[in-house]
């Protein structure tokens, strides 16, 4: 059986996730096909049949044949946990709605959702909101493409606009984006939907491409045994009049009144009996409320369900949720997920602690390559977490840090923590701590670099075609092709010969004190004759006396990348060589 494809609505706060989903369900429900939309704990399905109402023929146009009983749409924009829900080692959401207001553009959660959409590779479209609010614009029910037709050239040509900074913006993550009309290969580019979550325009195509990119590139993952044990996350553990509750989405197979389930408690696997599922009542009212629940006996994937049992104080908010045939296997297959997100390695590093797993798995995903991490926990940041930072201070002072996502420093550690000047990164945007650490460890390293007054690698090319002068000074166009360049070095040839002192360097006519790879300058360099010691094209190193490259491998080594010690160790070889 093919069951709904899970899609998640994300993006900025204001940027209109919450009213797409209320003009989704609005407009599915006005189109009144029997059995309208369901709705479930966390979810809402639209019917297939109310698709192809609200899409009035466009589904046609894809030619192809529709299996998929319709789509499941998480509700709780917002909720910190949504987004990240693992499943089978990826993302929970099998496609991801990304909402961007037109008018505003990328904001930094827009930044943070395309990074997490990229890490967990979730397929995702981009819905641009607030069409309406283009100068010039005439709003109309109709399908967006329709009402294309009847606006003026200007405001045409303001929407293209703004598009386009979209399709730029999206292109510095290596996303190829275009407006959904002009993409011709879907598993390439990222469709942009121009719609208004306000009027309605644009929603039609929204759900057609929501349907016919799940149709036709996710039907195996959404090939699913009916009768197989049920696999869910937790969206949420929730105090509710019954008692506590877990708020699940299941996405494959099947669960019970009576299923024993596995899955993660703050201390270690939780094995309980289900007490009673729960989901809405049909759909009497949008808003889910303590009294509107019914009790069901079993649920199929993908379903959104509330389940009452014992023992699941301790539950954590995005863990897997499994029916267990063989307990053994089920608690050891629910502890090799979490030993993923939680873990400590004892390795130096950083700690990692946010609020949730879903959070957590995020955040350490987003810092993989940025820094090593230890630990990484749920729950506040604490004294035990600050004394462990301080015991592996000392092996690398620029790892030995802690971040926390959505969570409060301990009293008690704040004071040890300020005593012992560690540091640490709080946000509530998880890209931000990357960020943060970013700048930190590049002001750290820059100032530790002045301190010891060493001089760094660095390898330059002669930009044929830009030579300003030849000699007294030389001055010349150059690209730094690795490392960064700094004045006062001298500038030595591949086979050793030095060729005179770089001076000066400016960019765009302003002098500036340094350049980092990829950079191309000026530079204005003495005693050298361009023609004679070198060439258009050539290459030149940073001459490094024997103090430089002691310093640097004793005190700086950690803070090279591997091309960069690579380059100390070619401009080792160049010495050597001559002598
Ligand atoms: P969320 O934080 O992303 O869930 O954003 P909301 O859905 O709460 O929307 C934020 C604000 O933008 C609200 O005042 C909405 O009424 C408004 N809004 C959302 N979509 C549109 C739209 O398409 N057009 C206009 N004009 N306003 C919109």
């Amino acid at each position: 059986m093919i069951r709904q494809p899970i899609i998640t609505v994300l993006g900025h706060v204001d940027h209109g996730k919450t009213a797409l989903l209320d003009k989704i369900r609005g407009t599915a429900i006005a189109a009144k096909e029997a059995g309208g939309i369901t709705q479930h704990i966390g979810a809402t399905e639209i019917p297939i049949s109310a698709i192809k109402k609200i899409c009035k023929g466009l589904l046609e146009t894809l030619k192809i044949k529709i299996t998929i009983p319709g789509l499941l749409f998480i509700d709780t924009p917002g909720h910190e946990a949504f987004t990240n829900l693992r499943a089978r080692g990826g993302s929970i959401s099998d496609l991801a709605i990304l909402v961007i207001d037109i008018v505003q553009g990328f904001q930094p959660q827009t930044i943070e959702c395309v990074e997490i959409l990229r890490k967990y590779k979730v397929p995702f479209i981009v819905a641009a909101n607030k069409i309406d609010l283009i100068d010039g614009w005439q709003s109309s029910h109709e399908p967006f493409t329709q009402n294309l037709r009847n606006q003026r050239d200007d405001a045409v040509a303001k929407l293209e606009e703004r598009i386009y900074k979209i399709v730029e913006e999206l292109a510095k993550y290596n996303f190829n984006a275009d407006r959904f009309d002009r993409v011709t290969d879907f598993t390439k580019q990222i469709c942009i939907v121009p719609i208004s979550a306000k009027t309605g325009e644009g929603i039609a195509e929204l759900l057609m491409i929501l349907t016919g990119l799940a149709q036709k590139y996710l039907e195996d993952k959404l090939k699913i045994e009916v009768k197989g044990p049920g696999k869910g996350v937790v969206l949420d553990v929730k105090k509710t009049l019954a008692g506590i509750a877990l708020d699940v989405i299941l996405y494959d197979g099947h669960i019970k009144q009576g299923d024993t389930i596995v899955l993660a408690g703050k201390q270690g696997p939780i094995i309980t009996k289900i007490r009673a599922i729960l989901k809405p009542k049909p759909l009497s009212e949008l808003r889910e409320s303590e009294r509107k629940f019914r009790k069901i006996d079993e649920a199929y994937a993908a379903a959104g369900i509330r389940i009452l049992a014992k023992n699941i104080e301790e539950a954590l908010a995005g863990s897997p949720l499994i029916v267990a045939k063989d307990i053994d296997k089920a608690c050891k297959d629910v502890q090799k997920e979490i030993a993923k997100i939680i873990f400590n390695k004892q390795n130096i590093g950083a700690i990692v602690k946010a609020d949730t797993l879903g959070s957590l798995e995020a955040l350490t995903k987003l810092l993989e390559g940025v820094v090593p991490i230890r630990k990484a926990d749920v729950g506040n940041i604490s004294r035990a977490d600050i004394m462990e930072v301080k015991s592996v201070r000392a092996e690398d002072p620029l790892k030995a840090v802690i971040f926390g996502f959505n969570v409060y420093v301990n009293e008690d550690a704040k004071k040890l923590a300020e005593d012992y000047k560690i540091k640490i990164f709080l946000s509530n945007v998880i890209y931000k701590l990357k960020e943060d650490y970013e700048k930190w460890i590049e002001k750290a390293k820059k100032e530790e670099i002045e301190k010891l007054k060493a001089t760094l690698p660095a390898k330059i090319k002669i930009l044929p075609g830009y030579i300003f002068r030849q000699s007294k000074p030389a001055i010349f166009g150059i690209e730094v092709i690795c490392g960064t360049l700094k004045p006062n070095c001298y500038l030595m040839r591949k086979d050793g010969r030095i060729v005179g002192r770089l001076k000066s360097m400016q960019e765009h006519g302003e002098n500036i004190k340094e350049a980092k790879k990829g950079k191309r300058v000026a530079i204005a360099v003495e005693g050298l004759t361009i023609g004679r010691q070198a060439n258009e094209g050539d290459m030149l190193y940073v001459f490094l006396e024997d103090r430089d490259i002691s310093i640097i491998e004793e005190k700086l080594l950690n803070m090279l990348s591997d091309e960069e010690k690579e380059l100390l160790n070619e401009i080792k070889r160049i010495k050597i060589e001559r002598v």
